[in-house]
C-alpha cells in the first residue's frame, strides 16, 4: 500500500477554550499539545510527510514554541498559513501540494493529540474499500433531535448515528475537487468528508478511537494528560553484565572510547565490555534475548568488529519494537586504569549512539579493593541497568 501525506490543522484560536494561548500550544506533559499530535503521526511508518497549517498571524508562536522541538521529527514540513475558517485552512494546504491524482492525503485536527498507531492502521488498511475513509464512534447514549426552544422533536435511531473523528483519508484528486466545489458554492461543512458527500461520492467508515478526543474544554486537557501519564507507565527495566580478560598487544576500548593502556581486552569483537553490558541490558529490557543471540561469536562477520556498530544496530532494533531509553546507568569494575578522565567522552559517545541526551546516561567506575578477579587485575567487568519506555 502506498504512503500518505498528512495535513494537520493548528490554525484555530481556541475561542471555546479561553485563555491566552491557542489550545494547540497548551502544555500536555512537558510539551505543547500539538507536538504530541505531530510526534504520533511522525512515528507511523506509512506517513511520509506532515504539513502543519497554522494561523495567519501564528508564525511567531510556531517559531518560539514548536520549531525548537522538531529536530527529531524530520517528516514535519514547514507550516502553511491557514485561512479564515477550518475549511479555508485545509483548502490552502491542498493548494500548496503537487501530488499525483491517486495519492493519499490525510486531514487531522491538531487538537487530537491521542491519535494512535492502531487507528492509523485501520484507516490505511481500509483504503481498498474506496477513495474516502473516515473514523467514527457509534452512539452509546440515546440521541434525540431538539428544536431551538429546547423541546424534543423526536428520538433518533442511534444505530444509524455515528460520531465522526479525524484523521480522514482521501484520494488527492477527490478531496481537491470537493474543496473546490464547496468554495465555488460558498458551502461550509464541519468536516472534510461532508464536502465529498456533496459530490455523491461514497465515504467509508472505520471504527474510531475512544481516546482520540478533540481537546475542546479544559477538562479534556486534564484527561489527555492522564492518558499520556498512563502510557508512560508502559516501562521495562533491563540489566546486563559482561566480563573480559586482559590481553597484551590489544587496544583498550571502553564505552566506545579508545583508552591508552598497556594492555587491552580479549574477545571476538573489540571486547568493549561496557558496551556489551549495555547492549544486554537494552535487549533484556525489550524482551529480545541477548547479544550472543543477535551477534553470535561463531559468525566471522563480527570478528574484531567495533562494538559501537553493534550498539547502533541494537538501538535500531529497539526502535523497530517501539522502545526508547528513559535512562541508562552502568558501572565498570576494574583495578586499573583510572577511568575518571574518560567518563565524559564515554557518556557523550553512548548517548550519541543511542540517539538520546547525555543527561540520560550515567557511567561509573569502581575497583574491588584488590578482591576477586578484577582485584587481581585479571580482567574487567561491567554492569548496566536501563529503563525503557514504549512510544506509540
Ligand atoms: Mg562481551
Amino acid at each position: 500500500m502506498s504512503n500518505c501525506t498528512m495535513i494537520v490543522l493548528a490554525a484555530g484560536r481556541g475561542e471555546r477554550f479561553g485563555g491566552p494561548l491557542p489550545k494547540q500550544y497548551l502544555p500536555l506533559g512537558n510539551r505543547p499539545l500539538l507536538w504530541h499530535t505531530l510526534s504520533r503521526l511522525h512515528h507511523h511508518a506509512q506517513i511520509d510527510k506532515i504539513i502543519p497549517v497554522i494561523a495567519p498571524d501564528g508564525e511567531d508562536l510556531w517559531q518560539r514554541l514548536m520549531q525548537p522541538l522538531l529536530t527529531d521529527l524530520p517528516k514535519v514540513a514547514a507550516p502553511v498559513l491557514g485561512g479564515r475558517q477550518r475549511q479555508h485552512s485545509v483548502f490552502n494546504a491542498l493548494r500548496t501540494l503537487a501530488l499525483a491524482d491517486d495519492a493519499w492525503i490525510g486531514i487531522h485536527d491538531g487538537a487530537r493529540p491521542l491519535v494512535d498507531g492502531a487507528l492509523l492502521d485501520r484507516l490505511l488498511e481500509a483504503r481498498n474499500r474506496g477513495d474516502a475513509i473516515i473514523p467514527a464512534l457509534t452512539a452509546s447514549d440515546t440521541v434525540k433531535q431538539v428544536d431551538p426552544h429546547g423541546q424534543i422533536v423526536t428520538t433518533l435511531n442511534r444505530d444509524s448515528i455515528c460520531f465522526v473523528q479525524t484523521p480522514q483519508l482521501f484520494r488527492f484528486r477527490l478531496i481537491r475537487e470537493a474543496h473546490q466545489q464547496a468554495a465555488d458554492d460558498h458551502f461550509i461543512g464541519t468536516d472534510d468528508a461532508s464536502l465529498v458527500e456533496r459530490l455523491s461520492h461514497p465515504v467509508w467508515v472505520v471504527p474510531g478511537g475512544a481516546h482520540n478526543i478533540k481537546i475542546t474544554h479544559p477538562v479534556d486537557q486534564t484527561w489527555a494528560a492522564w492518558q499520556l501519564q498512563g502510557e508512560k507507565s508502559n516501562m521495562r527495566i533491563g540489566q546486563g553484565v559482561d566480563v573480559h580478560r586482559w590481553s597484551t598487544g590489544r587496544p583498550l576500548f571502553l564505552g566506545g572510547v579508545a583508552i591508552p593502556h598497556e594492555q587491552g581486552l580479549l574477545g571476538h569483537s573489540d571486547a568493549d565490555v561496557l558496551l556489551h553490558a549495555i547492549m544486554d541490558a537494552l535487549l533484556g529490557g525489550a524482551g529480545l534475548g541477548d547479544i550472543g543471540h543477535h551477534f553470535p561469536d561463531t559468525d566471522p562477520t563480527y570478528r574484531g568488529i567495533d562494538s559501537r556498530e553493534l550498539l547502533k544496530s541494537v538501538q535500531e532494533t529497539l526502535h523497530t519494537h517501539h522502545w526508547t531509553v528513559v535512562n541508562l546507568d552502568a558501572t565498570v569494575i576494574c583495578q586499573k586504569p583510572k577511568l575518571a578522565p574518560y567518563m565524559p567522552a564515554m557518556r557523550q559517545e553512548i548517548a550519541r549512539l543511542l540517539k538520546i541526551a547525555p543527561e540520560q546516561v550515567n557511567i561509573k567506575a569502581t575497583t574491588t579493593e584488590g578482591l576477586g578477579f578484577t582485584g587481581r587485575n585479571e580482567g574487567v567487568a561491567a554492569q548496566a541497568v536501563v529503563l525503557l519506555t514504549a512510544f506509540p
